[in-house]
């Protein structure tokens, strides 16, 4: 029988707002234990949270660049469990009235074709503590200081089919948090967490099978191979003529396994309801068109704009806009190159992504200025120097040794284009190699690289590639 898998993420987003969703405690990552969680984040007795208003703003912008309904009017509601890392016996969320509803985006991808997939919707809520298992003698330490961090929950309708699929999705909803400036993005620190419901069917069939639930991978890779050992192992259990058990799992990264981590919570589970210490919030129209006003560019706005004004191919353009900053850095290499946009494309998707790549760097730590390589693309442009001199010339400014011209001068790099410069080499080296000249003149027509390799060895690689070829030919026809 042919499987389909069925697949719906729920990601939670860290908001980047300096201070909490429902209190003014710093939400600084790596403060020590349980300095930044008051009174409020206990839920100490007495107290009364009041609503972060940029935490509301990072949720709208996030609503209108998916295209969602935003809600005029939502409600906070109680999610009750009991759990260490949670002082209060309850999470502060939103459950039937969330904040942003009913939206979508669109995944570019590797075959070429896109897929809208939509998103039910994402709601408002804070983040737990953290229990500490190591350091503690067989006890378990907590720490509160993430205890009422805003998060967004992003949850996707179930319209996801492959793990490659998941994994695009989850590096879309990245790059666009990333873009809007509401989440830092950090998934090892915790800030981008993402739960993998999953089940699979019979092709043709319309009824969805019983899903289970990966819980938290933080990581683009885990998420495709946790999904993938996920469907492997409900076709089995099915195929075996048994069923599968509705309940969440957790994924062993080391072992590149799920296994059972408890059963699943229903709603009821949770006894929800309004929370009385906090008004349903309520936003007019000034508020959303004031949020509206500072949506940046968006990826696929981008995207379709540089595969039009650059002339780029859709991979290119897909990678280039993958991060704000990564396209920004493109835009200035350009800029400064004098126009020079498939080249600037060619060296940032390829010297520049590897030299950061091999360092461990991303680009908002790239030791090159985007003026610097923009400068060296136009001295490769006007002939001053070669493309492969160039790349001595990157290596150079790479290692902060100043712009194109500066290494230019003090290497002196710069390409030989005298004519009869290059012609009294190209005597030398024939003239230094009777046996080769010999032989060519005999017909071993292969020995023309050959000297071609002597007269750049003799400059350094400095000699006009194409004046060598034309000169050295000419010489060996006369
Ligand atoms: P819960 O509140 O129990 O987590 P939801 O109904 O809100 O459940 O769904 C959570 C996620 O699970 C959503 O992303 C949804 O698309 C996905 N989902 C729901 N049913 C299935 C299914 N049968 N197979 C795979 N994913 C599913
Ligand atoms: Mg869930």
């Amino acid at each position: 029988m042919e499987w389909e898998a069925v697949i719906g993420l729920e990601i939670h987003v860290q908001l980047a707002t300096r201070s909490k969703v429902f209190s003014g405690a710093s939400t600084r990552y790596g403060a020590p234990p349980n300095t930044q969680a008051c009174a409020i984040d206990l839920g100490l007795p007495g107290v009364l949270p009041v609503l972060n208003e940029e935490a509301v703003r990072m949720a709208v912008k996030f609503g209108l660049a998916i295209e969602a309904e935003i809600a005029r009017r939502s409600v906070f509601a109680r999610k009750h469990y009991f759990y260490p890392d949670l002082p209060k016996g309850y999470q502060i969320s939103q459950y039937e009235l969330p904040i942003v509803r009913h939206g979508h985006v669109t995944l570019h991808l590797e075959d070429g074709t896109a897929k809208r997939v939509g998103i039910t919707r994402a709601h408002l809520e804070e983040d737990a503590g953290k229990s500490v298992h190591e350091g503690f003698g067989g006890l378990t330490g907590i720490d509160l200081n993430r205890a009422g961090t805003p998060l967004l929950e992003i949850v996707s309708e179930p319209d996801l089919r492959t793990p490659q699929e998941a994994a695009a999705y989850m590096r879309k909803i990245h790059t666009l948090v990333r873009y809007l400036g509401i989440c830092d993005g950090n998934l090892q620190e915790g800030n981008f967490r993402c739960d993998a419901n999953v089940s699979v069917r019979p092709v043709g069939q319309e009824a969805f099978g019983t899903r289970t639930e990966i819980k938290n991978v933080n990581s683009f890779r885990f998420i495709e191979k946790a999904i993938a050992y996920e469907i492997e192992r409900q076709i089995d259990i099915l195929e075996a003529g048994g069923r599968v058990v509705q309940e969440t799992r957790l994924y062993d990264a080391a072992k590149g396994e799920t296994r059972p981590m408890r059963s699943k919570e229903e709603a009821e589970d949770y006894r929800y309801f309004p929370d009385p210490d906090l008004l349903p919030l309520v936003l007019d129209e000034a508020f959303i068109e004031g949020v509206r006003a500072t949506l940046p560019e968006l990826p696929d706005a981008k995207r379709a704009r540089f595969m039009e004004q650059y002339g780029l191919s859709a991979y290119e353009a897909g990678i280039l806009t993958g991060e704000r900053a990564l396209a920004d850095y493109y835009e200035q290499v350009v800029e400064a190159a004098g126009g020079e946009a498939k080249l600037a494309a060619n060296w940032v998707l390829s010297e520049l992504l590897g030299a950061l790549n091999k360092e461990g760097l991303d680009i908002e730590r790239c030791p090159l200025p985007a003026g610097h390589l923009g400068g060296m693309l136009r001295r490769i442009q006007d002939g001053t120097i070669s493309g492969k001199i160039a790349k001595e010339v990157f290596e150079a400014m790479w290692r902060g040794e100043g712009d194109a011209d500066a290494v230019i001068e003090a290497k002196g790099l710069r390409q030989i284009t005298d004519p009869e410069a290059i012609g009294r080499i190209v005597d030398q080296v024939l003239a230094q190699h009777p046996q080769q000249l010999e032989q060519y003149r005999a017909g071993k027509d292969k020995l023309f690289g050959f000297f071609v390799g002597q007269v750049m060895k003799a400059t350094r690689g400095r000699a006009n590639p194409q004046q060598v070829n034309e000169i050295l030919r000419r010489k060996l026809q006369g």
